[in-house]
């Protein structure tokens, strides 16, 4: 038997946003297409701040840092 274990939010293709599974759109870019294959997790709370700038998101919002 195999164990996978959900996870609990699924990522936006187009910006990386984390989104709750009940979403169908992305409330950062506006699109619908969503992967449940991300990896990593960063949270901007505002777009000044050094990680919003390193990982080139500029809307504060909780995003994956890789997505497939
Ligand atoms: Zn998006």
């Amino acid at each position: 038997m195999s164990y996978r274990r959900r996870k609990p939010f699924k990522a936006c293709k187009k910006c990386g946003a984390l989104v709750p599974h009940e979403e169908l759109q992305c409330p950062v870019c506006g699109s619908r297409e969503f992967s449940e294959d991300w990896e990593g997790m960063v949270i901007i709370v505002s777009k000044d701040s050094k990680t919003a700038k390193f990982i080139e998101k500029n809307k504060p919002h909780m995003y994956a840092i890789k997505v497939r």
